[in-house]
């Protein structure tokens, strides 16, 4: 318990009581609703894409302190990017969150690396990439980590 205690303190240091890019978007190119049943944890995504570059990541929502700083670190982390690059990007940290196998360029993203010792949270890190990347392809239904 010591290092699930220790996890959601650096979170919620940084993300959790101040997350970033929390707001809706009106000028969404698209948009996505992921939900966790099994924590409660909802989450909408909103994205903007020009010219294959992702301009602006926002979301809202609800959820416990990861889903909030995983969804949180993810949109700072992807404003700028190129499409392909957050498509490995999603690849690279479903790997390790299901892993802990942490790859150079994943950034702050590595705070995370720690929940893949707890299945029953490795859930709520992935939701917002889940959403996100369901949000990419345009796929509008509600994505579900079930
Ligand atoms: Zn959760």
């Amino acid at each position: 318990m010591d290092n699930l205690k220790e996890l959601y303190q650096q979170m919620i240091l940084d993300h959790n009581q101040n997350p970033q890019n929390f707001r809706e978007m009106e000028n969404a190119t698209s948009k996505a609703e992921g939900h966790n049943p099994l924590c409660g944890d909802e989450i909408t995504l909103f994205l903007h894409v020009e010219n294959e570059i992702i301009t602006d990541v926002s979301f809202q929502g609800s959820g416990c302190a990861i889903s909030k700083a995983s969804a949180s670190i993810m949109t700072t982390l992807l404003i700028g990017k190129s499409v392909k690059m957050a498509e490995s990007l999603f690849n690279k940290f479903h790997t390790m969150i299901t892993t802990g196998e942490i790859s150079e360029d994943m950034g702050k993203l590595a705070v995370l690396a720690g929940v893949y010792k707890f299945p029953s949270r490795v859930k709520c890190a992935v939701l917002s990439w889940h959403t996100m990347n369901n949000a990419l392809h345009g796929e509008t239904s509600l994505t579900t980590t079930e």
